[in-house]
């Protein structure tokens, strides 16, 4: 438990983040935890990196709405005095910390609180010893080491509630390392690509690190490390656990089409449209943008609610099934009304809705669908052009010519 948040042992995967006031500034830090609680934080971590952060701290901790960790670097009495403001769990490097009377002092005051403490390794820090032992460089095996050495020293004083990370900016190297560790023990894992950069691909990166190694089952908290306000860390989190299944969902999921040849609107502007009017609206449907309605409402049947476009006007479908049409200026509009509606009502309670229009809305629809393949036809990104044009390439120009044939060969 971090304060009142489980993790592992079959909880929800949780999202974490970290503050970049200073700590010592409590007003500022706790405007910015509530911040990343609204946008989904199940767990913040402030720095304690000086006294007046740890006095911080003490001020933080009775008014946050979350469970407060305190990270520590190097110096071990800040996470003494970090436990002595009430801090729901600490992390520390180890390999920072590296004298083992000082990390077993901290294990043994954290025990009298029954305060947690991730220890987290990272590849940029590892013992000088252990880095000598593999070969000079960061490797998994000496990453999951280094863990299993600084597990050794907690147990040592009987201290077991521990998280773990072995977090890497390389992306193989941290997934590597978690895969071995997860091998050899069952403590809960905290997952994250360290110093992953900057959006968009910080973001990848991390996604790709630790949705890789929750796909597998590894992993009971995550963190983007961004570099980027914290608040998008947190989003990210929450977004990647939701589309993973792993936590229930928040707000809308919009899924559109990618367009093609076939579309009868600007699918990206009314995508980006329909994204910003969602917002942060707690809407947990899912709902699609289709560029036609030659293909939109079928390929986009299982979405809650949907629209499509055809002849300057959209044809609006509730679990595939046409309810209404709408000009085309009022797409993203209907969406978000109708959103609300089946949120608060349920779908069945919205075809019952569209009961007297539902006939004519799936007329409209077949007229536009009628039209746009007669005008478009069956191919409407001209793939058969394409396809034959290929076809009437003579063959000796595709061919790589070979050395001292002649061309009427
Ligand atoms: S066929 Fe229609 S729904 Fe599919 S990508 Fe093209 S425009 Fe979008």
């Amino acid at each position: 438990m971090v304060g009142d948040v489980p993790v592992g042992a079959g909880a929800p995967v949780t999202v974490q983040s970290m503050t970049v006031t200073k700590t010592a500034d409590h007003e500022a830090t706790l405007r910015q935890i509530y911040a990343l609680a609204a946008a989904g934080a199940d767990i913040v971590r402030c720095t304690c990196n000086e006294s007046a952060a740890a006095e911080g701290l003490a001020r933080i901790v009775p008014r946050s709405p979350v469970p407060i960790v305190a990270d520590i670097h190097h110096q071990y009495l800040r996470a003494l005095e970090a436990l002595e403001a009430g801090v729901h769990c600490l992390r520390l490097n180890p390999g920072n910390i590296r004298n083992p009377k000082h990390i077993k002092l901290v294990a043994s005051e954290a025990l009298d609180r029954r305060v947690p403490i991730r220890i987290g390794v990272n590849g940029g820090s590892l013992h000088p010893d252990l880095y000598a032992k593999h070969g000079g460089k960061v490797t998994p095996e000496a990453m999951v080491e280094s863990a299993q050495q600084e597990i050794a020293h907690f147990e040592d004083v009987g201290f077991d509630l521990i998280k773990i990370s072995v977090k890497a900016s390389s992306v193989p190297l941290m997934i590597e390392a978690y895969r071995q560790l997860a091998e050899v023990t069952d403590y809960p894992l905290h997952l994250g690509v360290t110093e992953a950069g900057p959006p968009p691909i910080g973001t990848l990166k991390a996604t790709a690190g630790m949705a890789t190694l929750l796909a597998e089952g590894i992993g009971d908290t995550i963190r983007y490390s961004l570099t980027t306000d914290p608040v998008e860390e947190v989003k990210a989190g929450r977004q990647l656990l939701e589309v993973m299944g792993l936590r229930e969902r928040k707000n809308v999921d919009l899924i559109a089409c990618p367009s093609c040849g076939r579309a009868e609107v600007d699918v990206f502007a009314i995508a980006d449209e329909a994204m910003r009017a969602f917002g942060e609206r707690e809407i947990p449907l899912q709902v699609a943008v289709m560029g036609c309605v030659v293909n939109g409402p079928g390929e986009a049947r299982d979405a809650d609610l949907g629209i499509a476009a055809g002849n300057k006007r959209g044809h609006l479908f509730v679990k595939g099934q046409n309810v209404m049409v709408v000009a085309e200026d009022e797409m993203v509009d209907t969406l978000v009304e109708w959103a609300e509606y089946i949120h608060a009502n349920g779908a069945e309670a919205a075809l019952d809705r569209a009961s007297s229009t539902r006939a004519a809305a799936r007329r409209a629809a077949q007229q536009d669908r009628d039209r746009n393949l007669n005008d478009r036809g069956d191919d409407a990104n001209d793939t058969e052009t394409a396809v034959s044009n290929i076809r009437m390439v003579p063959k000796s120009a595709r061919s790589k010519p070979t050395r001292g044939r002649r061309d009427s060969e």
